[in-house]
């Protein structure tokens, strides 16, 4: 079957289990999936949009409940969809950073939060990690002290990983938000891999804005996300137009500039909607999630050579695996090189581990059953023993 003679169907979520970092958290629910199909049309959310005018005023589908629902859901005081978890980072920035002003990153922040700093100016500076990968309140009181001696002043904006998405650590946001208010740092904290996962009480975190990701970890279609804001905070980040034509002397009521007056007007919308009620359940199966992370994890490591990069026993389900000493091996003397590896789990009815890699490399376990995870991990032990490595089962 073809969508056009040039566009195939997509057909890995129903072949493969699939442990690709960055998708597992983001894959539709049937909810959203017949929500996509029903709002496939352009501004389809726009049937029912009534004075005055704005996406988080809609009624009829359920966009404003949503907006009221989610922010309480994350104890935060107002709430937004976004383009994607970025797309809050930009409109952050671009409401609290001048040109020239420092901001605080980590050195496990994503491309797209140093993108969104450099947008509006600012200066990025990273909170160096600990040891074992760490961000640190100690670390993250020391980089601002270095700014305040550098600069002359506090840095603007601090940006925090709960998650991240290197290692898959769950850092001391609660620790890391108390040090930056004590020099009056506002944080945003960047739920791309906790929010739609993962329990998240934005108020405990100290969180001054809250951001997260739709097709990331809220089963949502991309691309799509939340950005959430404590009320001191959402006034200067929702404000509200004035600009006035100087022709017409139009003025264009209560649009939001950052948000360019709306965001997501159809298909994204819809789908972050309908699997809401599913993703609010589903946080809550997060130990057994970590469980599974665990079973895989272990089986990984029963094949002697390999070493988890990422803390173990996991606390997340991505993780960072180093197979130097045990699949890299095989792929020095492997016809295929290193695809034997991802080519032997395809076999096996398992895909998202990148062609070719058998060094440093990473997946995500969420969202599988039990079975699914048992066989993954026999999969993978399997794979070894076929390969001629040494698997220590027990
Ligand atoms: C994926 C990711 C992002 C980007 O999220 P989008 O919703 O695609 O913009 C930002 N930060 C981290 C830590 C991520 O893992």
């Amino acid at each position: 079957m073809k969508c056009t003679d040039s566009i195939e169907t997509r057909e890995v979520e129903e072949l493969f289990i699939n442990i690709d970092p960055i998708q597992a958290g983001g894959r539709l629910t049937p909810e959203a999936q017949k929500a996509v199909i029903a709002y496939s049309d352009g501004y389809s959310v726009c049937d029912n949009c009534l004075k005055p005018f704005r996406l988080d005023y809609i009624r009829k589908p359920p966009i404003a409940q949503f907006h009221e629902e989610c922010a309480k859901w994350l104890k935060m005081d107002q709430l937004r969809v976004v383009p994607g978890a970025r797309r809050g980072f930009q409109a952050v920035a671009s409401s609290m950073v001048s040109k020239g002003d420092p901001v605080v990153l980590t050195s496990l922040s994503h491309y797209t939060e140093f993108v969104s700093v450099e947008q509006s100016g600012g200066i990025p500076v990273e909170i160096p990690l600990s040891e074992n990968k760490y961000i640190t309140p100690d670390a993250a009181a020391g980089k601002i002290e270095e700014v305040i001696e550098k600069f002359g002043r506090s840095p603007s904006l601090m940006f925090v990983e709960h998650a991240d998405y290197q290692y898959g650590h769950i850092h001391d946001i609660k620790g890391i938000t108390k040090v930056a208010h004590q020099y009056d740092v506002p944080v945003l904290v960047n739920g791309a891999y906790s929010v739609g996962i993962m329990p998240v009480d934005g108020k405990a975190l100290g969180a001054d804005f809250l951001v997260g990701s739709g097709h990331k970890s809220m089963a949502a279609p991309a691309p799509s996300g939340v950005l959430a804001a404590k009320e001191e905070y959402a006034e200067k980040v929702f404000r509200t137009t004035q600009a006035k034509g100087d022709v017409t002397g139009r003025t264009f009521g209560i649009k939001e500039i950052e948000m360019m007056g709306c965001t997501l007007m159809g298909v994204t919308a819809m789908g972050l909607i309908a699997s809401f009620p599913a993703v609010q359940k589903r946080v809550e199966n997060w130990e057994t999630e970590v469980e599974h992370s665990r079973i895989v994890t272990d089986a990984l490591l029963s094949i002697e050579g390999t070493e988890c990069v990422s803390e173990c026993p996991r606390k997340h389900t991505l993780t960072r695996i180093n197979t130097l000493g045990s699949f890299d091996k095989v792929a020095q003397n492997h016809k295929k090189r290193g695809f034997f590896l991802s080519g032997d789990l395809k076999k096996k009815g398992i895909t998202g581990v990148i062609a070719g890699s058998t060094r440093v490399w990473k997946y995500n376990t969420y969202g599988l059953t039990r079975k699914q995870t048992d066989y993954l991990a026999s999969a993978f032990q399997d794979v070894a023993e076929e390969n001629g490595l040494v698997v220590n089962r027990d």
